[in-house]
């Protein structure tokens, strides 16, 4: 499999700008002038998924939603 294959959107109606997305995963979030979360990749390359997959964990608000690919079926 090329690149993580997971998806990532965030929900800026539910950010509280607790941060912890930018410090885990700097590379796939940031902060913009609001301080409310910003996507900087919504295909995170495989290197990052795990990095991703702990801010999903870590956010208080439930402001990161990660949809996994579908495993083949072949
Ligand atoms: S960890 Fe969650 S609440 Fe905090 S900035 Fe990131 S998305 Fe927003």
């Amino acid at each position: 499999m090329s690149g993580g294959g997971l998806r990532v959107a965030t929900d800026r109606d539910r950010c509280i700008g607790a941060g912890l997305c930018v410090l885990t995963a700097p590379d796939v979030f940031e902060h913009d002038d609001d301080g409310l979360v910003t996507l900087l990749t919504p295909e995170p390359p495989a290197g990052l998924v795990p990095d991703v997959r702990l801010a999903h964990q870590l956010c208080p608000a439930q402001a990161l939603l990660l949809t996994d690919p579908r495993p083949d079926t072949t």
